[in-house]
């Protein structure tokens, strides 16, 4: 891992501190427990060296394998609408850079995470323990299909677009618990918000996004 001096950190956390106020306090997101893990969670070491000063911008960045790590603001939107106290156990589906992994640790109990492409999987679990997390479990996969034997989880957090929700996800899932995903194709696509209640998932429209697609049984063909 890279060596930053005292001053190049000073210059992230003010970064992030401007990032969480212009961009994301700016836009709505209340919750304080995910103010402050977006005030925490380093994100420029998410990403590569050489995109590095562009980390705390207000858009997503390429990782590599044609994917992207998440703009700020739809990493504290999507985790806001999961509503985590500290005791959940949580399914993430698409780990890619890692960084909504972290988000996710900071603020439950256990995060199960789900990569399709070994190279950001392996990228992503170095950082994750070179930054002392230990309440993740990873998983080299196709994600659309949940992961069963850990299942069911109290929220579930679907980083790629799914032509609809898969139906092992909403499976997955327990009574009262909470499912965020993005729904739609490459032209057109929404965030989805449900919640299961007495075995049926209860959705609503959150907003308008753009996410590379999920690959797989339940997403898109390759
Ligand atoms: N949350 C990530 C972050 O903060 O960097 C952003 C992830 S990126 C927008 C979406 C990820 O989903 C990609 O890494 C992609 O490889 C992965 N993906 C796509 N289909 C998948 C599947 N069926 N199972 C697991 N991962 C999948």
């Amino acid at each position: 891992m890279q060596h930053f001096s005292e001053a190049e950190k000073d210059l992230y956390r003010v970064a992030r501190e401007k990032m969480v106020e212009t961009q994301i306090k700016a836009r709505g997101i209340k919750d304080p427990r995910v103010l402050q893990a977006m005030l925490k969670v380093p994100r420029h070491l998410f990403v590569d060296e050489a995109l590095r000063d562009q980390a705390y911008g207000d858009f997503p960045l390429p990782i590599g394998e044609g994917q992207t790590i998440s703009q700020p603001y739809i990493v504290a939107l999507m985790t806001e609408a999961l509503e985590l106290k500290g005791n959940e156990r949580v399914l993430e589906v698409g780990t890619g850079s890692g960084y909504q992994t972290a988000i996710l640790a900071e603020l439950s109990l256990w995060v199960y995470t789900i990569e399709k492409y070994p190279f950001l999987l392996e990228r992503a679990k170095k950082i994750l323990f070179s930054l002392g997390y230990k309440n993740i479990s990873f998983k080299l996969g196709d994600g659309s299909l949940g992961w069963k034997e850990v299942s069911p989880f109290d929220a579930i957090i679907v980083t790629a677009a799914a032509p609809k929700i898969p139906q092992p996800l909403i499976d997955q899932l327990l009574e009262g618990g909470r499912i965020v995903i993005p729904v739609g194709d490459e032209f057109s696509q929404v965030l989805v918000k449900g919640v299961k209640k007495e075995g049926k998932l209860y959705t609503q429209t959150l907003e308008p996004v753009r996410f590379v697609k999920l690959v797989g049984a339940y997403g898109f063909k390759e």
